[in-house]
């Protein structure tokens, strides 16, 4: 018997949840229902600096209000950095990643001093420049105790890959891998032995997620994914990115552009068998 289909809604806890953040979760929630599946809540708290106990509290308080149920327990990804280290060490025994030294401002400056400057869907790719270290001067400066993040040597890794790789986006269609897309990314921070990047691949496939549903603005990102799915020989899971919500003026709901939170709505009273008719969703 093929086993059900398992959905996902994964915020980060660093602050409330306003509506944008919502209408994803009933979106994946939904999609679990009409696919008759497993749907799960992660909360990916890698970034220890911005992300509080307090802030999970309430957003769990808050999906719940929305009507959201899932299953337990809720993988936290701060509690499960063993698993993202044994991914960078295949990544590593496969020769694909390296020790970064840089800090933002060397980069800006060494993108501004280079004739030309590759840009990819979050800016500027990072120019490569700890890629051309021998390997020598890398080990004995990681040796030395210099700060360093990891980053994916993507022109290795697309080789190794190997053949045409594709991904599938329930409302784009099959997308051919775009491997460079966003460069050289960072699969370990300075200051957290993870990356986003790597954190959502690597648990995705242990929670056994089939279909990732998520917004668009992360549409680019899968193409990262789904390179180091192939790598790692980890299943690919079906995208669908749905479009976000905006506001009255066409911007893209964000906290900082204050955006009403989930807390807020409520504490006008709105009602969330209301609240989830007005996103669309009939229950
Ligand atoms: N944690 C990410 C965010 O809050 C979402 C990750 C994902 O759905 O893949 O934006």
């Amino acid at each position: 018997m093929p086993s059900a289909p398992v959905l996902r809604f994964a915020p980060s806890p660093t602050g409330r949840l306003h509506v944008g953040n919502g209408f994803s979760a009933l979106y994946s929630f939904a999609a679990a229902q009409r696919l008759g599946g497993r749907f799960l809540l992660r909360v990916e708290d890698i970034d220890q600096g911005r992300c509080r106990p307090e802030h999970e509290a309430a957003m769990l308080a808050d999906l719940a209000w929305l009507g959201l149920h899932w299953e337990q327990p809720v993988r936290r990804q701060s509690e499960h950095m063993a698993d993202y280290a044994a991914a960078l060490k295949t990544l590593d025994a496969m020769g694909l990643i390296y020790p970064c030294f840089c800090t933002r401002k060397q980069i800006a400056a060494e993108v501004a001093a280079a004739p030309s400057a590759p840009h990819g869907p979050d800016g500027i790719l990072y120019p490569g420049t700890c890629r051309h270290l021998s390997h020598g001067e890398a080990q004995d400066r990681v040796a030395g105790g210099e700060p360093h993040a990891f980053r994916l040597d993507v022109e290795m890794a697309a080789k190794q890959a190997g053949t045409k790789l594709y991904w599938q986006d329930r409302q784009q269609g099959r997308q051919t891998l775009q491997p460079g897309l966003h460069g050289d990314v960072v699969l370990a921070r300075k200051d957290t032995p993870t990356s986003y990047h790597l954190a959502v691949t690597v648990d995705d496939a242990l929670q056994g997620v089939s279909h990732v549903t998520r917004g668009l603005d992360l549409f680019a990102a899968s193409h990262v994914h789904r390179l180091l799915q192939a790598l790692l020989d980890l299943p690919a899971p079906e995208y669908d990115h749905h479009s976000l919500i905006q506001d009255p003026d066409g911007n893209r709901l964000a906290k900082r552009h204050g955006a009403k939170s989930l807390e807020e709505l409520r504490d006008e009273g709105r009602r969330p068998g209301e609240l989830r008719r007005s996103l669309g969703f009939e229950f």
